[in-house]
């Protein structure tokens, strides 16, 4: 089993959900820079102020931020690997992933591509009701992901590293397949 890994998919997916029990599983690191900004947020820090009026707005926070979040987590961990959820979402990330992975000789086993359609993606994050989840919002985080994080698949699947999965159905048999192209 691949076991430094990257998820790539569009909001509302299933990223999340999958990575969770992938994780818990295989005893790998889960970091999902949603998540953690979201506790940025939460905490009320200067880093989370600077955060949140741009993730209400469903565009993407600075790559300096994100990066230095991913990096602090990364570095020091000794889990048996890792999975970044959420990271990267654009060319300019995955440079720098690139940079980090190289200085602590950590390279990417493989990235899991989850696909699902629009209709369907709308209408699992309206049922969600996060504060970035109204339609509005959806609809502009689905052109930034056209826009920014599409160019990954490209870029990753030329390294020979992506791995598509169909994400429609179950949670317990998605979770099957992507255990399929892991393994
Ligand atoms: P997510 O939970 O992955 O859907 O992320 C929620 C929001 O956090 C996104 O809409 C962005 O505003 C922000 N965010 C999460 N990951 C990143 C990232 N890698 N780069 C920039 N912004 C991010």
């Amino acid at each position: 089993m691949k076991k430094r890994l990257l998820f790539l998919g569009p909001p509302g997916a299933g990223k999340g959900t999958q990575a969770e029990m992938l994780c818990k599983s295989h005893d790998l690191l889960h970091l999902s820079t949603g998540d953690l900004l979201r506790e940025e947020v939460a905490s009320g820090s200067a880093l989370g102020l600077e955060a949140a009026a741009v993730m209400e707005r469903g565009e993407l926070v600075s790559d300096h931020l994100v990066l230095s979040i991913v990096e602090n987590n990364l570095i020091g961990n000794n889990q048996k690997g890792w999975l970044l959820d959420g990271f990267p979402r654009n060319v300019v990330q995955a440079k720098a992933l690139k940079v980090l992975l190289d200085k602590i000789k950590q390279p990417i086993d493989g990235v899991v591509l989850l696909e699902l359609d629009d209709e369907s993606l709308i209408q699992r994050l309206l049922g969600r009701g996060r504060i970035d989840d109204n339609e509005e919002v959806i609809r502009r985080r689905l052109g930034v992901y056209r826009e920014q994080t599409i160019p990954l698949i490209n870029y990753y699947s030329n390294q020979g590293l992506l791995k598509s999965v169909k994400a429609h159905g179950e949670i317990n048999h998605i979770a099957i397949l992507i255990a399929e192209v892991l393994s």
